[in-house]
């Protein structure tokens, strides 16, 4: 599953650097949210650029523990 060039990636800390500014994004705090119809879009609450959504959903639950892990 894991086959390919994987980049180095630090998994203890979950952050994102965003395109836009170029602010370390580290927590939901720093993130806008928007809801649509193909799901939730995240920003940069700076300057408004978009996240990937699969990295604002892990720092959006970093801290408050909510058990939902849906596994299929
Ligand atoms: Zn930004």
């Amino acid at each position: 599953m894991w086959g390919g060039t994987v980049a180095p990636v630090t998994v203890t800390e979950p952050s994102h650097r965003c395109d836009g500014c170029g602010a370390t994004l580290g927590s939901k705090d720093e993130l806008d949210h928007e809801s649509g119809a193909g799901g939730r879009s995240w920003y940069c609450r700076y300057c408004g650029t978009a996240v990937p959504g699969i990295v604002a959903e892990k720092l959006s639950h970093r801290r408050d523990g909510s058990a939902t892990d849906r596994r299929s």
